[in-house]
């Protein structure tokens, strides 16, 4: 007898399935009043163009013409600066709310 409840030992025939889903597997949508971009590849919806790049050199970066490439690679460049400005001001809230917490507690204990 089991008990439907416990926990089911992970599937030993599919070593496959731990593995995470691939970068590009998250299903994207578009509200429907909005203009869609989509992949002529995949047919995925895309809100932006540059996201549309992205996913182009991500997914199907293998046959990609040189214009595609450029739009990836440019794409790739606006992450990358957009990742690091987050970065630094979650660097900087986490200082202020450190040193804020620090004063307050110089200030009130
Ligand atoms: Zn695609």
């Amino acid at each position: 007898m089991t008990d439907s409840t416990a926990p089911t030992a992970p599937d030993s025939t599919a070593p496959d399935s731990i593995a995470p889903p691939p970068r590009t597997a998250v299903e994207t949508s578009v509200p429907p009043d909005r203009e869609a971009h989509r992949c002529e590849r995949c047919g995925r919806p895309f809100a932006a163009a540059p996201a549309l790049a992205l996913h182009r050199g991500l997914a199907h970066g293998d046959d990609l013409d040189p214009a595609e490439r450029e739009a990836y690679a440019a794409a790739l460049d606006d992450e990358r600066a957009d990742l690091r400005r987050f970065r630094i001001v979650a660097l900087g809230a986490l200082v202020l709310l450190y040193f804020g917490l620090l004063f307050a507690y110089a200030v009130f204990a």
